[in-house]
């Protein structure tokens, strides 16, 4: 950040009083910008017979690989409600009984992730411009060698250690670089 967003004057990066890490701070305005983690908060998808949804994605980053659906929170909205729009916009699943089912801190990326468990209701799904596969495959079948992001493929080693269990226990781990 060089130039403060409210008015325009050059930012200076400096440890505020009762501070106790660098922060930018505008020269003009004295305005603090914070910089915090954000949060990406999506879904494993559970077919009524037991398969599982993946999806392909049709954008960067990793294109073509498979993904877990979710993506960045948007302010004024719950976890829950983040990861079953998101499930929604890049699935077509209206999934439902959303239950934790893990959370992986980035720390070299500045990221939270979260994913839920949650069933589909019926075996509706779709493409959509975010991914133009949406399939279900048994465990044997995961595409483990083309998934996207190494939390989508620890939250689908931990479903599995724990797949007999409606409520699974929640992963909490964290990847570094
Ligand atoms: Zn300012």
């Amino acid at each position: 950040m060089n130039f403060c967003p409210l008015c325009g004057h050059s930012v200076d990066q400096r440890i505020p009083e009762h501070d106790n890490r660098l922060r930018h701070v505008c020269s003009h305005c004295q305005t603090i910008h914070y910089h915090n983690p954000r949060l990406i908060t999506g879904t494993l998808p559970v077919a009524p017979d037991g398969r599982l949804l993946l999806c392909c994605r049709n954008i960067e980053p990793r294109k073509d690989y498979w993904t877990l659906p979710g993506g960045f929170m948007e302010n004024g909205e719950t976890t829950v409600a983040g990861a079953l729009r998101e499930t929604y916009e890049e699935s077509r699943v209206a999934a439902i009984n959303p239950r934790l089912l893990s959370v992986i801190s980035l720390p070299a990326y500045d990221q939270v992730h979260l994913f839920y468990l949650v069933d589909m209701p019926d075996f509706s799904f779709s493409v959509t411009a975010e991914s133009h596969t949406v399939q279900l495959f048994k465990a044997h079948e995961i595409p483990w060698d083309h998934l996207a992001f190494r939390t989508v493929k620890r939250t689908l080693e931990h479903y599995l250690q724990f797949a007999s269990a409606t409520i699974p226990p929640v992963l909490n781990d964290h990847i570094g670089l």
